[in-house]
């Protein structure tokens, strides 16, 4: 069965029942660049597609800027139902969510995954810190069995209503045209195996004697 229908069919998530659409996610399915949302507002439930209300035009805007456009990326979300009233994602409501968003990673496989604000880079990047402190600087992780570069932005729709998280973000963005020409990551070095006791302690254990 094909993720979307599995998605429509067998969602478990809470809020599967007051959901217009389910917003599954958008783009070019063979894309090297991903983003990543936090849920559907209300337009884009009424759609079914992410993305598409005042912060995706913005979204739209930033990509134009840096010589991108929607047809080169795919576009998801975190949850696939819109919150009521658009309140924070709750706990459950991720994890019911989650094994589709990395399956969903595994099919497109991008080179980048831009996690907007911070529920997508907080679930990415497996990490309580804040975006202001994690904004543009890519991290490497592995997402849907692939290692790959994670790089938080600040959410478009924080960056509408604040000025200076709008230049955040689109200082962020000049860094994307690069990222995607780099070579993929490479897993992060290993801490080397456990090794034998320190000879210090033996030293000290002969002067002691
Ligand atoms: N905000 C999001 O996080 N996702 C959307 O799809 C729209 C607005």
């Amino acid at each position: 069965m094909g993720l979307l229908k599995e998605m429509r069919e067998r969602h478990d998530c809470p809020l599967a029942a007051s959901r217009a659409n389910l917003v599954f996610g958008a783009g070019n399915a063979n894309a090297d660049l991903m983003f990543v949302g936090e849920a559907p507002g209300r337009v884009e439930d009424e759609q079914g597609l992410p993305f598409v209300g005042r912060a995706g035009q913005l979204l739209d805007q930033l990509l134009g800027e840096v010589g991108l456009s929607r047809k080169d990326v795919f576009i998801t979300n975190v949850l696939c139902c819109r919150p009521p009233g658009n309140r924070d994602p709750q706990p459950e409501e991720i994890e019911a969510c989650k094994p589709y968003l990395y399956r969903k990673v595994e099919l497109i496989e991008p080179k980048v995954v831009c996690t907007l604000g911070n529920f997508a880079t907080r679930l990415l990047t497996r990490s309580s810190r804040g975006i202001m402190s994690v904004r543009g600087k890519p991290q490497v992780h592995e997402l849907g069995g692939r290692w790959v570069r994670v790089y938080p932005l600040c959410h478009p729709a924080a960056a509408l209503r604040t000025p200076a998280t709008l230049d955040a973000l689109r200082e962020d963005f000049q860094g994307l045209p690069g990222m995607l020409e780099e070579p993929p990551p490479q897993p992060p070095a290993m801490p080397p195996p456990a090794g034998p006791p320190e000879p210090a302690a033996a030293s000290q254990l002969d002067l002691l004697g």
